[in-house]
């Protein structure tokens, strides 16, 4: 309530997991305001919150409210549509809204900082470093890198931290005094007259102008699908798109899927426009991450792009927002606030009347049928740009025959033959390690997991058992657990063995390994994918990390290893993510004016699946697919919300989500025509990290109504007897059913 006299009532969300908030005395001396952060005692801690609502009244009597500490902000942090965005989203994935406000925090925010820009430390050389520089240091290796890396220019702290840089390498050269620290706040300049580099604009295509004009138009709101083929310039339309938008003063959101964070595509945006271009991802420091999330709120960032949590950003004035790769499954967060940044990015798209695009070539099939209805304008781009052809595809029947290391004898011939011609071959396996099993030869006992209902991946590199889904590991059994042979064999083949095999197959040739074992340090993937595009490597292997935002132009040849266990998975989205996948592997090859070729290894070639994919194009198949999803009331058809839980006692679990579906049988909104409770059952993997694990799957065909049933079902649930007992939770429009 609105008052002239000083509130003396703050109440404030804090990052709690309880679905309520919490009122607070307001001392004289504080003036705190709604959205802006406040620190206030909660038990024995102070925890750090945000003002809901200032007013008189209380439920609580007053002699029981503790007061304020301090306010540690004198504007909102965000703007009131971004809030009720919050709001909207802490509702509708039935998140408590003192952590969903916390976690959209930057870190430093969430620590109780000061909302304003932080120092940055950066190094340069002075004279007498750059002598140094002249006459050469040795063998003072790191020392010497980091003159080599100041020589032409300073770089930022993080940067050389980045390059491998120890700290006290720089204390070092700082004594030596070869080298100086400034420590300063980023600069924020007004953006210059000039825009936008001219001469980077390639000349559109008609396709292009259709759908920059259409966009243009509009001036509110609007949901646009840009459904355009790898490499038919949708990414030359978001910048065209932004170009308009710069000129008004206005800025720009894209969002990209995690790996998708190039480079390449940060450098296209860069050397494009003039003014700044800000990037967000997981990788920044606490410093940089709060630089640039001030730097989108008070206007001086023209561009940011970043991936999912981005979509949080507060901006000065948002013009337009781009999901690029819309259907990446990047884009859902699978734990805590689990939201959709696409779905949210179009409810926030929404309340501040702008427009946004969703761009892909093959998208998600709840998108596609918001197009096909109409919800969703839909814009099409069918050439690829430049002179780049379409690939051709062909299935390779590999029934009976021998692999080696995977590969089958008609695979190995066409690389050659690519090989031989000068140009890159793509592997792609979407498995890491030497083997997936590790099998006694004499009496068939597989090594598992103890604490995963899961087998152990074996890891020749290291000499190393890993379970990919609890981290746990141990070095190699030697001998069988059950019969005590010797004889312990692998069975079936991963990333490491096919480099191993590959090297005796094709001596001559120098093949380069890109997953997440051979890049878990910092840089390495850029280092990796720099000396593939120099050509230094002719033959590569990846796991899903190359499916996306790279480009190889020299490829011509993309091999397609092992896509049988999609065919045939318990999760009902499996067959669209092999269909993207193929189709984002397939817009690796031939986009420099060679012509790609894709081969697909696979038992089944007669499969639907893949004979639509193959035949015909991902449209194709996406029709025939939102056909079968119809009949079997799947979504886009039906919305889902699926319970988890999981404890160290098998039955726990179980018995507490049959009286979470009992919870929601009875309640008088659940409509048994349109509403169903499937389970619990045990999770398609039954046991992790030592928890047993059940789920329950909630099924109804509206979605206003899944939401009010579970905005009213949840108290009830969280008063559950077990619901203590039990670590559960709760996923609306899940998207990983395991
Ligand atoms: P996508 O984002 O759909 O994969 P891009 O926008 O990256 O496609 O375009 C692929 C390549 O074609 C890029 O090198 C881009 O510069 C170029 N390109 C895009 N549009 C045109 C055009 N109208 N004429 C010539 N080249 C273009
Ligand atoms: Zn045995
Ligand atoms: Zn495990």
């Amino acid at each position: 309530m609105f008052s002239d006299m000083h509130p003396s009532i703050a109440r404030v969300a804090l990052p709690v997991p309880l679905d309520k908030q919490f009122d607070y005395l307001i001392p004289a001396h504080c003036q705190p305001v709604i959205g802006g952060r406040v620190s206030v005692p909660f038990g024995r801690q102070t925890l750090i919150g945000i003002v809901t609502e200032l007013g008189h009244n209380s439920e609580m009597s007053p002699d029981v409210l503790k007061p304020i500490r301090s306010v540690l902000d004198e504007r909102p942090v965000w703007s009131a549509s971004l809030f009720r965005l919050f709001t909207w989203c802490s509702q509708y994935y039935q998140y408590p809204l003192g952590d969903t406000l916390s976690n959209a925090l930057p870190a430093a925010l969430r620590k109780g900082k000061a909302a304003d820009f932080a120092t940055l430390r950066e190094w340069c050389l002075t004279s007498a470093g750059r002598d140094k520089l002249m006459q050469g240091l040795g063998r003072a290796v790191q020392q010497a890198k980091v003159l080599r890396l100041l020589e032409n220019g300073t770089q930022s702290h993080q940067t050389l931290l980045d390059e491998d840089i120890s700290r006290q390498v720089l204390n070092t050269l700082e004594e030596k005094g070869w080298i100086e620290a400034i420590d300063r706040k980023p600069d924020c300049q007004p953006w210059p007259e000039l825009l936008e580099d001219e001469d980077e604009k390639p000349q559109l295509n008609m396709e292009q102008s259709v759908a920059i004009a259409t966009i243009n138009s509009q001036h509110e709101f609007g949901c646009y699908l840009l459904e355009g083929v790898t490499g038919s310039g949708k990414t030359e339309v978001y910048l065209n798109l932004i170009a308009p938008m710069l000129k008004q003063g206005k800025q720009a959101l894209v969002l990209v899927p995690e790996i998708g964070l190039t480079p390449q595509t940060i450098q296209r945006f860069r050397s494009r426009f003039m003014v700044p271009v800000v990037v967000m991802h997981s990788g920044l420091n606490e410093t940089e991450r709060l630089n640039a999330w001030l730097s989108a709120r008070d206007g001086h960032a023209g561009v940011i792009i970043g991936t999912r949590s981005a979509l949080f950003t507060p901006f000065a004035d948002l013009g337009i927002i781009i999901v690029d790769e819309e259907h990446d499954a990047s884009y859902k967060q699978q734990d805590s606030l689990r939201y959709h940044a696409r779905d949210v990015a179009v409810m926030r798209a929404s309340y501040e009347q702008i427009p946004i695009v969703l761009g892909s070539a093959t998208p998600a099939l709840e998108t596609l049928q918001n197009a096909l209805s109409g919800k969703y304008h839909h814009l099409t781009l069918t050439q690829r740009a430049g002179d780049a052809v379409p690939t051709t595809n062909r299935v390779l029947d590999i029934k009976g025959l021998y692999l080696e290391g995977g590969l089958s004898a008609p695979l190995i011939a066409e690389m050659r033959k690519h090989l031989q011609a000068g140009n890159q071959v793509l592997l792609f396996l979407n498995r890491r390690g030497y083997a997936p099993v590790l099998m006694c030869h004499e009496c068939g006992w597989v090594a598992h997991c103890q604490r995963c209902d899961a087998r152990y991946t074996y890891h020749q590199i290291t000499q190393e058992l890993r379970c990919h889904h609890c981290g746990s590991q141990r070095p190699v059994f030697p001998q069988c657990h059950d019969c005590g042979s010797t004889q312990m064999a692998t069975v079936g083949v991963g990333t490491e063995q096919l480099e191993t095999q590959l090297a005796q197959i094709f001596p001559q040739y120098r093949t380069i390994r890109i997953d997440r074992d051979s890049t878990r340090k910092k840089g390495t993937l850029e280092s990796a994918l720099n000396a593939v595009h120099r050509g230094e490597y002719h033959i590569l292997i990846g796991t899903q990390m190359l499916a996306k935002g790279h480009h190889f132009p020299r490829v011509t040849l993309v091999g397609l290893l092992d896509v049988d266990s999609a065919l045939y998975s318990h999760d009902f989205r499996a067959s669209e993510r092999l269909a993207q996948l193929f189709i984002q592997v397939a817009g690796r090859a031939g986009r420099a004016s060679q012509p790609g070729e894709v081969v697909l290894q696979t038992h089944h070639p007669e499969h639907s699946l893949l004979q639509a994919l193959l035949k015909k194009d991902y449209r194709h198949f996406a029709m025939s697919a939102l056909h079968e999803r119809k009949l079997a009331l799947l979504p886009p058809f039906s919305y889902l919300t699926l319970f988890k839980a999981e404890s160290n006692q098998a039955e726990l679990g179980e018995d507490f989500l049959r009286q979470v579906k009992q919870t929601l049988e009875i309640h008088p909104l659940f409509d048994h025509a349109t509403c169903s409770v499937l389970g619990p059952s045990p999770a398609p993997m039954a046991k992790r990290a030592g928890k047993y694990r059940w789920q329950l799957l909630m099924q109804t065909m509206s979605r206003p109504i899944m939401q009010k049933l579970l905005m009213s079902a949840k108290p009830v649930i969280q008063r559950l007897p077990l619901a203590g007992k039990v670590r559960w939770s709760l996923d609306v429009e899940p998207h990983d059913l395991s």
